[in-house]
């Protein structure tokens, strides 16, 4: 009989110890989830306080020698021709012609240093301008934006090309350096020339530059070219 009637307590009692070790579990994965969800405040109160910063774009270390001569000769900040921004990402190179038959590099960003003042209100300027002997002016660091692409200032680098006649034929020491400028862009920012390389005109319609919309299939030959250069800058040729 005793027995029996402690089999029976202990059969009584076994599911409150259970409802109490259940309540206890129930309990530790409640503290549990309000850790979780202090936690995840505490973060959003940081976040909100201090959000992350963006890491500063940087200017790459110039081409190990190069082929062509290339100078920097940043212009002023200025509303203008360099508005001090930041280039947050480069997603393309722009290849433009000055438009002006003869015009050297210098004077080209002599002529966008001019334009601080206002006096004409125009806006424009260009990363690089091309010469005709084939010299390179980098007139705006590649950390900032330049106005030279429409809706694409804010993620490409802008290539300005001089050229010696008016139908914009670009001269073969203008053409090499051009070409070998892009492939090296293109190989810091990992860009492929057969998407990424693009003309102003490929931007909004423009006739810029005039030659290689003209003629397609010269821009078709740059556009290789530049993959062709790519390659063989990465074996160190
Ligand atoms: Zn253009």
């Amino acid at each position: 009989m005793k027995m029996q009637r402690e089999k029976e307590m202990q059969l009584q009692e076994q599911p409150q110890e259970e409802v109490q070790e259940a309540s206890k579990s129930s309990v530790r994965i409640l503290k549990i989830f309000a850790v979780v969800l202090l936690w995840g405040a505490l973060c959003g109160v940081a976040l909100t306080l201090f959000p992350p910063q963006p890491r500063p774009p940087r200017e790459p270390p110039p081409p190990e020698d190069p082929k062509y001569e290339i100078t920097k000769d940043y212009i002023p900040v200025n509303p203008w021709s360099r508005p001090g921004k930041v280039l947050e990402q480069v997603e393309g190179v722009v290849i433009h012609y000055v438009g002006n038959p003869g015009s050297s590099a210098k004077g080209n960003r002599d002529y966008f240093a001019g334009l601080a003042s206002g006096e004409t209100g125009v806006y424009a300027s260009s990363h690089f301008i091309v010469g005709l002997e084939g010299e390179v002016i980098q007139c705006i660091p590649l950390t900032e934006i330049s106005h030279a692409s429409n809706h694409r200032n804010g993620d490409t680098i802008s290539i300005e090309v001089c050229h010696p006649d008016a139908a914009g034929q670009f001269s073969l020491f203008t053409y090499d350096s051009l070409i070998e400028l892009t492939a090296w862009l293109c190989n810091v920012y990992e860009l492929d020339p057969s998407e990424d390389v693009i003309r102003h005109y490929d931007v909004i319609g423009k006739r810029c530059p005039r030659y290689y919309v003209d003629h397609p299939e010269a821009w078709m030959q740059i556009l290789a070219d530049v993959e062709v250069r790519m390659e063989e800058l990465t074996s160190g040729r």
